[in-house]
This record gives C-alpha cells, structure tokens and sequence, in this order.
C-alpha cells in the first residue's frame, strides 16, 4: 500500500471522519497515523471536533469549545511545520 503525506492526510481527513473514505483510503490514513505522531493527535482532534459538531447540529457551538479545538488544531500544524529540535534553548 502507497504511504501518504502529511499533506495528503490533512486532505482526506475530512472525508475519512465523515466515513466517506474508500477503504483503502482510511487505511492509508490509520496506516499513516500510526508512523507519525503529529497526525495522529491532529486525527484524534479531527474526530473529536466532528463529533462535538454532530452532538451541536444545529445548535450553536459554543465559542469557548471551539477556540479550544482550534489551537489545538493549529498547535498540531505547527508541530508538523516546525518540529521541535533538540538544541534549541528556547
Ligand atoms: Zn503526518
């Protein structure tokens, strides 16, 4: 099976929470998951903000909860740009 790209992932991320993946598809994205670990709390988050989504259909998400998924989100990205380096005083 053909590994994905971090950027691939972000595309079907989406569509593989919604469960609108062909099967080989998802398992390229839980294959890829499982070997990179920015992406799989970015597909952790990915799942629980569509999941807080469909809890609120309709209903207005609450601005705090939505900040809170939304740094973590950008959180994640940063990491996956930017990694961390060791000598790196800070
Ligand atoms: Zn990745």
């Amino acid at each position: 099976m053909k590994p994905i790209s971090c950027q691939e992932m972000g595309e079907l991320l989406c569509d593989y929470v919604s469960g609108e993946l062909a099967p080989e598809q998802a398992q390229q994205v839980e294959q890829h998951a499982r070997i990179c670990p920015p992406c799989a709390i970015f597909l952790e988050t990915y799942r629980f903000a569509a999941r807080v989504g469909q809890l609120l259909r309709g209903d207005e998400m609450p601005t705090e909860v939505y900040a809170r998924i939304e740094t973590a989100v950008f959180r994640c990205i940063r990491i996956e740009l930017n990694p961390p380096r060791p000598n790196d005083d800070g």
